[in-house]
């Protein structure tokens, strides 16, 4: 029988792997804590049609990426492939725009895409986001933006550029949608098999196709900020000024259109430089959906969010893999010494201490070979010749020293030599 292995792309984080996970889910939930966000946790399977009546039927996404299945009760479910449409979902299913005028969530959570699996592209992958609804902007926008570059200079990725843009609103998109069709049309030909068919569907895709013969049709084409209506305009300019007054650099990037159909003025990423990451260096993507709340069903609410990639953050992040570590290794140099053995590590936990054993007993030589190898901090050595006395040898690792103490000082010894405290 083969082995089986994981679904291609979606990848085992193993314990020694966690400390940097932990890392940025603990300054995410730090730093958007800070702001005054709450977190939403929401299925991960939702019914089909919330994603394709969001993300928008010709997008990459709904064409040829999600995990789509029918259940038993003959119902067509998708694994979500990113969390905006889910949350949005909740807000309006749980109408909570009766409860607050402006409300702020965050989630933390796997997404599912089936792309071609490459470094920092996987079909399995963890997302950061944020959401805030009721709120039009554009000093929350700036806030926004700005709080995506406080995180990342709290996990120390100092090299990240801003990328912003404007869609406008209703009428300016259309009004651009006019002029990028009748630039585009007359190329049609020299574009490739997929923006041709996307001149139809969604000709705005045509300007961040990765193709080169589009790429250089793209340059070209009609700049949509020069179709910004004076409010748009005037958005648009107050995010820049903010962003400036905050002391976060930005770009403006006139083609960044990103790959959903449900933005709207702001749109903007964050890129990353150096470290692992090679061409799916987009950290962090985001924008403003300002009609996406009213479209799934509930009232005129503007809104605005981003998501960030967690693997392609550890790409970047530095710092090291640590396997987790105990502050106190017991040794049992006598399988009769068992039993006592699981009483004391019960109460050097409950004393707060990490406390490991090798509960299978085996040679004192070799158990003594496991507490160095933990990178405990203190043996515990607890043989019955020991019980039968009521102490307990503790040896200091670091220091090489060793001294008996009385079984029920055992935890408050080995706590002064792991936090130096006084016992
Ligand atoms: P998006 O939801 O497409 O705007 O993506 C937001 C962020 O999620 C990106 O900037 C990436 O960091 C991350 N991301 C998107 N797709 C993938 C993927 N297939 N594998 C890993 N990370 C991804």
């Amino acid at each position: 029988m083969s082995t089986l292995r994981a679904v291609k792309g979606m990848n085992d984080v193993l314990p020694e792997e966690i400390s940097r996970w932990r890392r940025i889910e603990e300054a995410f939930w730090r730093i958007v804590g800070r702001h005054g966000y709450g977190e939403v946790r929401t299925p991960v399977v939702e019914p089909t049609a919330l994603f394709v009546r969001s993300i928008g039927e010709a997008t990459d996404i709904v064409e040829k990426e999600m995990y789509t299945f029918t259940d038993k009760g003959d119902h067509s479910l998708t694994l979500r492939p990113e969390g905006t449409a889910s949350a949005v979902r909740a807000y309006v299913q749980h109408s909570v725009q009766n409860r607050e005028p402006v409300t702020k969530w965050a989630y933390l959570g796997p997404m599912f895409r089936r792309e071609r699996p490459a470094r920092g592209r996987y079909r399995q992958f963890w997302q950061a986001g944020v959401e805030v609804y009721g709120d039009p902007g554009p000093f929350v926008d700036a806030e926004m933006i700005h709080m995506v570059v406080t995180l990342m200079r709290e996990l120390g990725v100092e090299d990240v550029e801003v990328l912003i843009n404007s869609l406008g609103s209703g009428d300016t998109r259309q009004r651009y949608l006019d002029a990028l069709l009748a630039y585009l049309t007359p190329h049609r030909d020299a574009l490739s098999a997929d923006s041709q068919r996307r001149l139809e569907t969604n000709p705005l895709r045509v300007l961040d196709s990765k193709a080169p013969e589009d790429k250089e049709i793209a340059a070209g084409a009609p700049k949509i900020l020069d179709f910004l209506d004076e409010e748009d305009a005037a958005h648009f300019q107050e995010l820049q000024d903010t962003l400036t007054a905050l002391g976060t650099p930005f770009r403006v990037e006139p083609t960044l259109v990103r790959g959903l159909d449900y933005y709207s003025r702001t749109l903007f990423e964050v890129l990353g430089h150096g470290g692992e990451l090679g061409a799916q260096n987009t950290l962090c993507g985001g924008g403003r959906y300002d009609g996406l709340v009213e479209q799934l069903g509930g009232p005129r609410t503007p809104a605005i969010g981003f998501a960030m990639g967690i693997e392609r953050l550890l790409l970047v992040m530095g710092g090291e893999d640590a396997a987790p570590q105990p502050d106190v290794f017991v040794v049992i140099p006598h399988a009769s010494a068992r039993r006592e053995a699981v009483v004391l590590l019960d109460a050097l936990r409950a004393a707060g201490l990490t406390a490991d054993a090798d509960l299978r007993g085996g040679s004192t030589k070799s158990q003594f070979r496991r507490a160095d190898k933990s990178n405990a901090k203190v043996a515990l050595v607890a043989g019955p010749s020991e019980l039968e006395r009521g102490v307990v040898q503790l040896k200091d690792l670091a220091a090489g020293t060793q001294e008996e103490v009385a079984r029920e000082e055992a935890p408050a010894r080995a706590r002064a030599i792991v936090f130096g405290e006084n016992a």
